[in-house]
C-alpha cells in the first residue's frame, strides 16, 4: 500500500514535534489523489505505539499539482490520474505525479504546538 509510505514518514515528523507529549490531533495537508480511508487506516496502524496514539487525523485536501516537459503545470483532474501517475492534459502523456501529505498542525495535550512554516 502507497499510503503506508507516506504516512510512516508523518508520523516521524509529528513525534519529532509532540517530543514525548501525547498528541490529540493531527492536521494533514494531503493531495487530493490520496486514498482518504487508506490514509486514515495506515495512520491508525502507524500510530500504535507512538505518541499518536488514538489522535484524530484531520485531512485538508489539496489539489494534485502535475508539471510536464511540455510546459503544462497545474491541478490534476482525478479522472485523468491512476494512483500516482496523471495524462498530461497539455501534451496527453503519462505523467509521474507528486503527491503530498504534510503535516499543517499538532495537538498536544498542553500547550498547542505546530511545525515551523
Ligand atoms: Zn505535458
Amino acid at each position: 500500500m502507497h499510503e503506508l509510505s507516506l504516512v510512516a514518514e508523518l508520523v516521524e515528523s509529528c513525534e519529532l514535534h509532540a517530543a514525548g507529549r501525547p498528541v490529540s490531533a493531527v492536521r494533514v495537508r494531503c493531495g487530493d489523489l490520496i486514498d482518504g480511508a487508506e490514509l486514515a487506516i495506515a495512520f491508525e496502524e502507524l500510530a500504535v505505539g507512538t505518541v499518536l496514539v488514538g489522535a484524530a487525523l484531520e485531512i485538508e485536501r489539496v489539489p494534485t499539482v502535475l508539471s510536464c516537459s511540455c510546459g503544462f503545470a497545474g491541478p490534476v483532474e482525478a479522472e485523468h490520474s491512476g494512483g500516482h501517475v496523471a495524462l498530461c492534459p497539455g501534451c496527453a502523456e503519462v505523467r509521474a505525479v507528486e503527491e503530498v501529505l504534510e503535516l499543517v498542525a499538532l495537538r498536544v495535550a498542553d500547550p498547542k504546538v505546530s511545525p515551523p512554516a
